[in-house]
């Protein structure tokens, strides 16, 4: 069965992107905030850990429950990316801990931006340049 194709959708500007070989990400924080109930997990106010690129980066010591890394992980491609100004994904930053007797909540917020250069992080043959991780070993 083939799709009809939607008049909403515009171009693709991948191929502009590719031309400049760079992209920017945005770094996120992931902090532990009160809700309205008490928290039965080992979740501390303001326990955190920031997103870099593709790492998660946490203090020396830092704990964070997987549980609650588990909810988080799939929203934060997303954070790490422009959002148009009307989607729930720019508006909406605090996630519920996914045990539903537990208050703890866990706030996105996007702290700065980073750039990428496609080279230095794709795998497609043709395209791969020297990894960003490895740029000042050189
Ligand atoms: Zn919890």
């Amino acid at each position: 069965m083939r799709k009809k194709s939607s008049p909403n959708l515009v171009p693709d500007s991948s191929s502009a992107t590719l031309a400049e070989d760079h992209f920017w990400l945005y770094d996120l924080k992931v902090e532990v905030v009160a809700g309205d109930k008490p928290m039965v997990c080992n979740h501390q106010v303001g326990d955190y850990f920031l997103v870099e690129g593709e790492s998660l980066v946490f203090a020396k010591g830092q704990h964070f429950s997987m549980y609650a890394i588990a909810t988080i992980l799939p929203l934060l491609p997303a954070k790490q990316r422009d959002t148009d100004t009307n989607d729930w994904m720019t508006t909406d930053a605090d996630i519920a801990c996914p045990d539903p007797h537990c208050g703890g909540q866990f706030r996105i917020t996007r702290i700065g931006q980073r750039q990428f250069r496609h080279s230095e992080t794709t795998g497609l043959p043709g395209s791969r340049g020297t990894p960003y991780w490895t740029k000042d070993e050189s």
